[in-house]
């Protein structure tokens, strides 16, 4: 930790108002603060020269591992070259074209396009503006609802925070704004009818959402949003048959289907495109994380063919877009975009999130699963969770005030290994990086089991 007397400290807690932080706790020194001064692999290090296993890959974006040379030296390049220039009005780079060909080329079919931003958020902003241009092509003005999913997680603006179906980010900020709805989450564990088979839930959640659409008028609904796995909702797989099922409703109504991928986008679960992985067949797909790895922020909408070409009718009557931001597609970060995704193939990390990522659940499953007090072990490719339970049999959850998925997450951490306490339910996730190794794997399943122990044993 930061010597409490340092005056980088006080800076810290006088000036830097951190995001997702206890405002009044850091304020007062009550937490503590971690100055992160390296990385190397799947290593971070702090200023006391504590190194930790990142077995969260940062924010699920670290995918690549930490200091790789080949991304640092395409930014350099790009920044002593040309730093910036905008990309309005037909304006591009080598690099901007280039990593547009490689996303197109590694996503799932009847994609055509890419649009630049700088975070999920916004570009999950961007896929509202579109589908909401989308029906006013068309000359259907009424049909502008987007559902959502309870536990979904889509970003922190007012119209992507409310597209999030988590109640710390909309709860004080009067939030979710129409026109946003939300239906059931496909969340397995957590099902209300525990006699139901896994086929029998999801056509459980494609009826509601349904119901939904029929009570709402499906000339008003003009799309569905998901995660192709629900990420920071608590790490869920779908459930057996659940995209399928889903799909079949939105066709029948001509609803719009949003993947947002930017946790599951380039490997995270062992295929380039989660949509591919569950046979979702998107409209859109959001991109993040993944697409730089983190080393410089990008995010990108990939626009498929039927959506594009109404956009092109579109501005034949409107003119241009009125949609662009200043560091569209800017050019450091989309250096840093095709250097990532040139290492992705070199180092074979989807194959590698695959094969060590289910080498990792199943001794994680095994060093853990049986713990009176672990209710569930779920993932898939490289992303696990663990969700705790007071009683195993009658799945009783813990009063959320004792605060156990943070006190495992702070047990782990202890041991020198970073896990993520999800922020609704006892759930401990990780998603580490897609370089990590089977020993590494084996760090973290010890340092987890131990944490657990450790945590159940005091409580
Ligand atoms: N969509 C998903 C699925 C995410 O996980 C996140 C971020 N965790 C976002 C959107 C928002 O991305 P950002 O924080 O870059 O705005």
């Amino acid at each position: 930790m930061l010597d409490q007397s340092n005056e980088l400290n006080a800076w810290d807690r006088d000036h830097f108002f951190h995001p997702s932080t206890h405002m009044g706790t850091h304020a007062r020194g009550e937490s503590p603060t971690r100055l992160i001064t390296g990385g190397e692999g799947v290593y971070i290090t702090d200023s006391t020269g504590k190194t930790s296993l990142d077995a969260f890959a940062g924010l699920y974006c670290v995918n690549v591992g930490y200091g790789r040379q080949k991304i640092a030296d395409a930014i350099a390049e790009q920044a002593k070259n040309l730093a910036y220039y905008h990309a309005y009005v037909g304006h591009g780079t080598e690099a901007s074209i280039t990593l547009s060909k490689m996303i197109i080329d590694r996503a799932p079919e009847n994609m055509s396009r890419v649009y630049y931003g700088l975070s999920g958020s916004d570009a999950n902003e961007t896929n509202i503006k579109l589908i909401w241009y989308y029906n006013n092509v068309l000359g259907r003005p009424e049909k502008k609802k987007i559902i959502s999913r309870w536990r979904g997680y889509h970003g922190s603006g007012v119209m992507t925070g409310s597209l999030t179906g988590l109640d710390l980010f909309h709860t004080a900020f009067d939030l979710p704004r129409a026109p946003i709805l939300h239906t059931e989450a496909p969340y397995f564990f957590r099902r209300e009818d525990r006699s139901q088979t896994e086929e029998q839930f999801s056509q459980h959640c494609a009826d509601k959402l349904e119901e939904m659409i029929l009570e709402e008028g499906p000339d008003t609904v003009a799309a569905f949003i998901g995660e192709p796995i629900l990420g920071t909702g608590g790490i869920v797989p779908p459930p057996a048959g659940y995209w399928a099922k889903i799909q079949t409703v939105l066709d029948r109504y001509d609803i719009l289907l949003v993947a947002d991928e930017v946790v599951t986008g380039f490997g995270r679960l062992g295929t380039m495109f989660g949509s591919d992985h569950y046979g979702m067949k998107p409209d859109l797909i959001t991109i993040a994380k993944g697409l730089t790895s983190a080393y410089a922020p990008l995010s990108g909408v990939i626009v498929g063919d039927k959506v594009w070409e109404v956009l092109v009718q579109g501005s034949d009557k409107l003119g241009s877009i009125g949609h662009g931001w200043t560091y569209s597609a800017h050019p450091i970060c989309v250096a840093a975009g095709v250097a990532n995704l040139d290492l992705i193939d070199e180092l074979g990390l989807v194959e590698n999130a695959g094969s060590t990522g289910a080498y990792f659940r199943s001794e994680l499953a095994k060093a853990v699963g049986g713990h009176k007090h672990v209710g569930d072990v779920r993932g898939d490719g490289m992303i696990a969770a663990v969700e705790f339970v007071e009683d195993r049999d009658d799945r009783k959850f813990f009063d959320p005030a004792k605060k156990i998925g943070p006190q495992v997450a702070a047990a782990l951490a202890e041991r020198n290994v970073i896990g993520r306490a999800m922020p609704q339910g006892d759930i401990l996730g990780f998603a580490p990086p897609l370089c990590l190794t089977r020993e590494e794997a084996d760090i973290v399943v010890k340092a987890a089991a131990e944490a657990i122990d450790e945590v159940f044993a005091n409580l």
